[in-house]
């Protein structure tokens, strides 16, 4: 029994130095905060509700939809149109794998006026495959920039990418792969996040939630209609850093409305 627990004790002093030389090698830091939640098995999407008793993820303005061309609205009100604000010298501060995407972290800098409110960029995160389809398509991946306003109200603006040529912003992001669960990377450079839209801006909006627990229903969503295209090396090597899909699948649309906004 005495020699059991020896043997115990020297296999997690083993392991403590292990960690030590991995985290000051490659300037990962581990954390490990993950609430309960999932995309398979007992704590899926379907059980959310059950999982986070005070969440709204039963309530009636859920995301993703699916968005039908047909039924959307266009809205040439100038006024509405979404004013985006990058800036080249924005600091990226880090990236982390959350257990339930990879999320890059932005510093002050970049931000958008929407409907006269004012949100600034706070995180980036990844789905794969989309999360919002369009027409009942799924794109193999969706991009969602998460601003937040003073009130602490969301704007998520919504990018979708198809396989082909690679791109030059999510390389960069990549090269700060790869990441275990609950691992982190600080990063601290200055990084441009305008070249992550797509050329033509135009974009259907509505009103929903978050699309992860709790589920507020906090959310406006601007989702361009063009997707970028990224290689399909690139896919992959996201898809490795995440569950596998990562998705929410469709919530009812209720009586909600989708906009066009063609720019
Ligand atoms: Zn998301």
């Amino acid at each position: 029994m005495k020699s059991l627990l020896k043997v115990g004790l020297v296999v997690l002093a083993l392991s403590i130095v292990s960690c030590g030389k991995i985290g000051q090698k490659t300037e990962v830091k581990e954390k490990f905060h993950d609430s309960e939640w999932s995309y398979e098995g007992e704590t899926s999407p379907e059980h959310w509700a059950e999982l986070e008793k005070n969440s709204d993820c039963l309530g009636n303005r859920q995301s993703p939809i699916n968005i039908l061309d047909i039924n959307a609205i266009e809205d040439d009100d100038k006024e509405s149109i979404i004013d985006i604000h990058y800036s080249p010298v924005t600091i990226l501060k880090k990236v982390r794998n959350n257990g339930h995407s990879v999320q890059f972290d932005f510093d002050k800098g970049d931000s958008i006026v929407y409907n006269k409110i004012n949100y600034n960029l706070v995180q980036i995160h990844f789905h794969e495959p989309s999360e919002h389809t369009i027409n009942g398509v799924r794109y193999p991946i969706e991009i969602h920039l998460v601003h937040q306003s003073k009130e602490k109200y969301y704007t998520v603006l919504s990018v979708f990418g198809v396989e082909g040529e690679k791109s030059e912003a999510i390389e960069e992001m990549e090269s700060f792969l790869p990441l275990k669960k609950g691992q982190e990377r600080e990063i601290n450079k200055e990084f441009d996040l305008s070249r992550i839209f797509p050329e033509n801006k135009t974009y259907y909006s509505y009103g929903g939630s978050l699309t992860t627990p709790p589920c507020s229903e906090t959310v406006q969503w601007v989702i361009f209609k063009d997707p970028i295209v990224i290689s399909l090396e690139e896919v992959l090597k996201l898809k490795d850093n995440m569950p596998l899909e990562n998705y929410r699948n469709e919530q009812p649309i209720n009586d909600r409305i989708v906009y066009l906004h063609k720019l």
